[in-house]
């Protein structure tokens, strides 16, 4: 039987630790303000902006919602970034994405400063990571090594594998092992003999977006799994990219979906919100 990790309750004791010290710069006289962009009504995405809004409230951070509309040009949007970017109130810029067609993302990306860039998408945060300097690091990468470090599971000279290799989760997952001394391979769509790799990990996360994908034959016996995916089923139940019934009785630790990685990306985006805001201040 695996232990479970509650990603549900480290979530929680992030966001508690950051209330107290939000209260804390609050009595000195310092308040943390997050501005969040959507354009467009994207239902998912409003589901997602409301959340950030939510934690924001729940931690005292100040939340400046900018609800711009589907036909906002690119030039719009770039001067709110470029206003936002030059007003010291603000700490954090947070353009939910993904933005309309007729705007060009990797524009948005770019325009953001990045020491406001709390999503950790700009190329100088990306870059920052890969060189060991210091910069916001993508908040689902993020809470995959906070829940590691909270379990206790030590990742130093583990054999770490990830499968997915976007820029959001897998990239600067790969990154954020290696600089916890993990030996990390990186797999992806086109790699070969996928079930043997991922057999050698004692670190497994699986970032891939295909249902329940990983089964018992990827995972070696005592194996950490994290699974990073998130599907809506049929019966409306979510599941993730691991088959959970079928690795966990192999497993040493895995994460559930719902209530592993998911809670702990906005906690981690809060997290760094209070880093913007402590480093301007
Ligand atoms: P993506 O589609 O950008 O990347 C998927 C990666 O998986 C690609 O690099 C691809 O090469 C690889 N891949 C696809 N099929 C494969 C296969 N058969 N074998 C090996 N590799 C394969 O997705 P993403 O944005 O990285 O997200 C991955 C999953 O994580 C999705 O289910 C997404 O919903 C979820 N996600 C969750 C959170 C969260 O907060 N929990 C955040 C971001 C993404």
């Amino acid at each position: 039987m695996a232990k479970i990790i509650d990603g549900k309750l480290i979530s929680k004791q992030i966001k508690d630790e950051l209330k107290a010290e939000v209260a804390k710069l609050k009595e000195e006289g310092r308040e943390i303000c997050l501005a969040v962009i959507q354009v467009g009504n994207d239902p998912a995405s409003s589901v997602y902006v409301g959340n950030k809004k939510k934690a924001c409230e729940y931690i005292g951070i100040k939340s400046l919602a900018y609800e711009l509309p589907e036909e906002t040009t690119e030039k719009e949007l770039l001067d709110i970034i470029d206003k936002l970017n030059n007003d010291n109130t603000v700490h954090g810029i947070l353009v939910q994405l993904p933005v309309p067609e007729h705007i060009n993302e990797e524009k948005i990306i770019n325009a953001i400063s990045p020491a406001k860039d709390v999503d950790g998408f700009h190329p100088a945060s990306v870059g920052a990571l890969s060189i060991g300097q210091k910069g916001f690091v993508s908040c689902t990468p993020a809470g995959v090594i906070q829940l590691l470090k909270r379990s206790d599971i030590d990742i130093t000279g583990k054999d770490c594998v990830v499968i997915g290799r976007s820029n959001i989760v897998g990239k600067p997952m790969g990154m954020l092992l290696l600089r916890e001394n993990g030996t990390v391979t990186i797999c992806h769509s086109k790699t070969k003999n996928l079930k043997e790799i991922c057999k050698r990990a004692d670190i497994l996360v699986a970032a891939i977006g295909k249902p329940k994908m990983i089964d018992a034959e990827y995972v070696k016996e005592g194996a950490t799994v994290i699974d990073v995916g998130i599907h809506r089923m049929e019966n409306g139940k979510l599941c993730g990219d691991v088959d959970f019934d079928s690795v966990e009785p192999v497993a040493g630790a895995i994460t559930p979906v719902p209530g592993g990685v998911g809670p702990m990306t906005i906690a981690m985006l809060m997290n760094n919100c209070v880093e913007a805001g402590r480093n301007q201040n």
